[in-house]
C-alpha cells in the first residue's frame, strides 16, 4: 500500500516477492523512519490456519507510527488484507509442530528528500515466511548477559516503538554478548543502569518466591504481546504476578538466597524462552539447574496448545482463516 501526501493510503495489492523501486534519497535510508511487526500464523493439528492476536500487532504498528511521525493506518483494512494475503495459499503455513509462518508488516519512508522532516510517502508492505521451530530436539534454557557499556533505550527515546534505530542500537550490546558465549543481552535502564527492562527481541519474567515478577511498561520496553498474553494466563491459574520496576541487584539477591526461582523471555519468535545463566558483572547466576522451571513449562504449554489448537482458546486470542 502507498502513501502519498494529500492522498492518503492507496492502491493496496498483492504481488509477487520482488525488488522494490527506491530513491537512493529515500529517507528511510538516512533518518531511520521506519516501524514494523513480526507475528505469525499457525497451522492446528486439525489442518486450520490461524493468526495469535494480529489486532494487537497493527494496534502495536499504529502507536509505532504515532511516536515517528507516519501516518496511521487503517487497522481493520490491515487486518483484512493479511487474512487475504495468508488465504492465498494454506500450504504457506508449515504442517510440523512449533513451525509456522512468519509474518512481517512494515512501513518505510520512501520521499526522495535529504531534508530532516517526516517524509511525504511511505509504503506500508507485508511480507512472509515460513519458520522452522525454535526449538530443536527439545526447549533449552539460554545464557543471557547484563549489558553494561551500553543502552538500549532512555527515557523518552524510541525504546517502546518498533522501529529500526532501537534494533541497530542494540547490534553492539549483541555483539559484546555474543563474543562472550552469550544468546543475548538483557537490557538495564537508560537513566540509573539499575533496573530491568528486556532482552533483545523478548520481554523478561523473573520468578521470585512464587510470584512472577515483570518490568513495567515504562515506555522504554516494547509492549510485547506474548507477555501481556502470558500475564493474563498467569492469573487465570492464580499464579501471583507483578508489573512493576525491578533492579539488576533484587535479582542477584534473590539469587543469593535461593530465592530466584525461574527466569525465562517471552516474544512471538521465543515463545516461552526459559533463561538457565544470567551473567552480571563477573557473576554468573545459574537459575533452576539451568533447566527448565514449572511456571515456565505451563506457559509453554498453554501458549503453543493454544496455537496448535490442542487446548481450547479462552481467552479468545486466535483468529481462524
Ligand atoms: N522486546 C523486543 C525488543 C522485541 O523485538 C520483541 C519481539 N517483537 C519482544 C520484546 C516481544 O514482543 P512480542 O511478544 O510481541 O513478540
Amino acid at each position: 500500500v502507498e502513501y502519498t501526501e494529500g492522498k492518503g493510503w492507496h492502491d493496496a495489492k498483492i504481488t509477487q516477492y520482488q525488488p522494490i523501486p527506491m530513491y537512493p534519497s529515500s529517507m528511510v535510508f538516512h533518518y531511520g523512519q521506519s516501524v514494523f511487526e513480526g507475528l505469525k500464523a499457525y497451522k492446528t493439528v486439525d489442518g486450520e490456519v490461524l493468526l495469535f492476536r494480529p489486532d494487537r500487532n497493527f494496534a502495536r504498528l499504529n502507536k509505532s507510527n504515532e511516536r515517528l511521525v507516519i501516518p496511521a493506518i487503517d487497522e481493520e483494512f490491515a487486518l483484512e488484507a493479511l487474512k487475504q494475503l495468508v488465504s492465498i495459499d494454506r500450504d504457506w503455513v508449515p504442517n510440523a509442530l512449533g513451525t509456522s509462518l512468519y509474518i512481517r508488516p512494515f512501513i518505510i519512508a520512501t520521499e526522495a528528500n535529504l531534508g530532516v522532516h517526516p517524509s511525504k510517502n511511505y509504503k506500508f508492505i507485508i511480507i512472509m515466511s515460513p519458520s522452522g521451530s525454535y526449538y530443536k530436539g527439545g526447549i533449552n534454557p539460554v545464557k543471557i548477559m547484563v549489558e553494561q557499556q551500553f543502552v538500549r533505550a532512555v527515557k523518552g527515546g524510541t525504546g517502546e516503538a518498533k522501529t529500526g534505530g532501537n534494533y541497530a542500537s542494540a547490534l553492539k550490546g549483541q555483539e559484546i554478548a555474543e563474543k562472550e558465549g552469550y544468546a543475548q543481552t538483557l537490557w538495564l535502564d537508560g537513566k540509573e543502569n539499575k533496573y530491568v527492562e528486556e532482552v533483545g527481541s523478548m520481554n523478561i519474567f523473573f520468578k521470585i518466591n512464587g510470584t512472577v515478577i515483570t518490568p513495567e511498561l515504562n515506555g522504554s520496553i516494547l509492549a510485547g504481546i506474548t507477555r501481556d498474553s502470558m500475564i493474563q494466563v498467569l492469573k487465570s491459574k492464580n499464579v501471583p504476578v507483578e508489573e512493576r520496576r525491578i533492579s539488576i541487584n533484587e535479582i542477584v539477591e534473590a539469587s543469593h538466597n535461593g530465592t530466584l526461582e525461574e527466569v525465562f523471555g517471552t516474544g512471538t519468535a521465543a515463545v516461552i524462552s526459559p533463561v538457565g545463566e544470567l551473567k552480571y558483572l563477573d557473576e554468573k547466576l545459574i537459575i533452576n539447574d539451568g533447566k527448565i522451571g514449572e511456571v515456565s513449562q505451563m506457559l509453554y504449554d498453554t501458549l503453543t496448545g493454544i496455537q496448535n489448537g490442542t487446548i481450547e482458546d479462552t481467552f479468545g486470542w486466535t483468529i481462524k482463516l
